[in-house]
């Protein structure tokens, strides 16, 4: 086999490099990752903001890891250029790397919004969890009825943020763009569901707002709302999503839409070039279409797949995957392909105004739900999706 190249070292990359590994003791393997450190559990950032582990436990590897199974790391290191037909890739160091086998496993970009003085964060990486930590700190030091958070968004980032303040007693309003929670997913009843809750826990809402301006100089005072109303804090958290890198794909002409398109065996339109992970848009078998999960099930189980490919085990990806989140005590859970404009039916069941179920249909089948208050249904609505019960 010729020498595999892998973009991105997160945990698709990295599991795939591994998997790669155990079939294949010979292959050369090289990850680029333009981070300066080691595997570590995005999942994990927010139980380290908060306190709940130490930072060690963020890790998922070491150093030494990498070099105990013969895989090389190029840490601190961007993919700037991709040549498909000569098959290299130039990295930031103005390398030209060769490749017999290229996976593309580099997650999203984010999306951020104008202004960058000290207090707006992003909790993407490490990086930005030490940061965060940082400026809890400051804010702890405040005065009580001085420790104001806002948050920008409404989707898991955004969650997690409301969820960071609350433990730490900041006071949080939440801006957003759209009418709730996930607008483009749940129902009214869902999201007032969500609303109620915030409400109940001592967040402030403030729904269909613009990009709010920051206030503030070199560090955030506040922000100003589209209604000219300020809000002063001292931390924005910024959870507005992830887009697909389209010039940079483009250019090296991969087909990409909101993700990089893939087939089921998670193979580009180009032989020997695979993707993977966040940053792949997948035939998912179980839905019967293309899609983009960001979440972690899925991109660790793609790097076992892709490995399984390479190696000669060629299979198509099979899983249904979810991603389970918390708004401060309530239980949510996302299960499988939840587009609301891709359904043609989506049922509710409602429990007064602590919990709902909503399922998503396509062409008879069930292909997702929205889980919310009561969780317990999560095991069989997985098996109804994957065609098992
Ligand atoms: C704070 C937080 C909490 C989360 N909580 C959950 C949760 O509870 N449950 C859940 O299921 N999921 C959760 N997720 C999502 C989950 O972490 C992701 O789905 C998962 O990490 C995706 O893995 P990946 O390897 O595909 O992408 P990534 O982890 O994004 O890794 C891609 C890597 O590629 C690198 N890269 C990109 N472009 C280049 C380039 N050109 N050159 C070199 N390197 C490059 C990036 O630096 C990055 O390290 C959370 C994410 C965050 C940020």
């Amino acid at each position: 086999m010729e020498n595999i190249v892998i973009l991105g070292g997160g945990i698709a990359g990295i599991t795939a490099a591994d998997e790669i590994r155990k079939k294949n003791a010979g292959v050369a393997i090289t990850i680029i990752e333009q981070e300066h450190h080691p595997l570590y559990s995005r999942v994990l950032l927010p139980h380290y903001v908060k306190g709940k582990i130490p930072r060690e436990k963020v890790f998922l590897k070491t150093w030494e890891w990498y070099a105990n199974h013969n895989i090389e790391i190029m840490a601190g290191v961007r993919v700037e250029a991709i040549d498909i037909p000569n098959r290299f890739v130039r990295t930031s160091e103005g390398r030209e790397l060769p490749f017999g086998v290229l996976i593309l496993a580099g997650g999203g970009e984010l999306n951020v919004i104008g202004g960058e003085p000290r207090g707006v964060s992003y909790l993407r990486g490490i990086d930005d969890a030490d940061e965060l930590v940082g400026l809890l700190k400051e804010t702890l030091m405040r005065p009580e009825g001085d420790r104001r958070g806002v948050v920008y968004g409404s989707g898991f980032i955004a969650m997690e943020y409301i969820n960071i303040f609350k433990h730490f007693g900041i006071s949080c309003d939440v801006v957003m763009r759209g009418k709730g929670f996930w607008s483009s997913v749940l129902s009214d009843h869902s999201q007032s569901v969500l609303a109620k809750k915030l409400l109940d826990g001592g967040a402030l809402l403030h729904t269909n707002e613009a990009e709010p301006t920051i206030l503030g100089e070199r560090e955030v005072s506040g922000v100003k709302l589209s209604s000219g109303a300020e809000i002063a804090c001292s931390i924005l958290g910024v959870g507005i999503g992830m887009h697909a890198d389209q010039s940079f794909y483009r250019d090296c002409g991969i087909d990409i839409d909101r993700g990089i398109i893939v087939s089921e065996y998670l193979e580009t339109a180009h032989p020997l070039v695979y993707a993977i992970g966040d940053g792949a848009q997948f035939f998912d078998t179980n839905v019967a279409r293309h899609v983009v999960y960001g979440n972690w099930m899925n991109a660790q189980s793609q790097g076992r797949a892709v490995a399984k490919t390479i190696c000669g085990e060629r299979a198509p990806f099979n899983l249904v995957s979810s991603y389970a989140t918390h708004l401060f005590d309530m239980h949510i859970v996302f299960i499988g392909d939840v587009d609301r404009k891709a359904a043609d039916e989506i049922t509710q069941t409602v429990e007064a105004d602590s919990a709902s179920v909503e399922e998503f249909y396509r062409n008879g089948r069930i292909v997702g739900a929205v889980l919310i208050g009561d969780i317990s249904g999560r095991a069989t609505i997985t098996a109804r999706i994957a065609g098992r019960e």
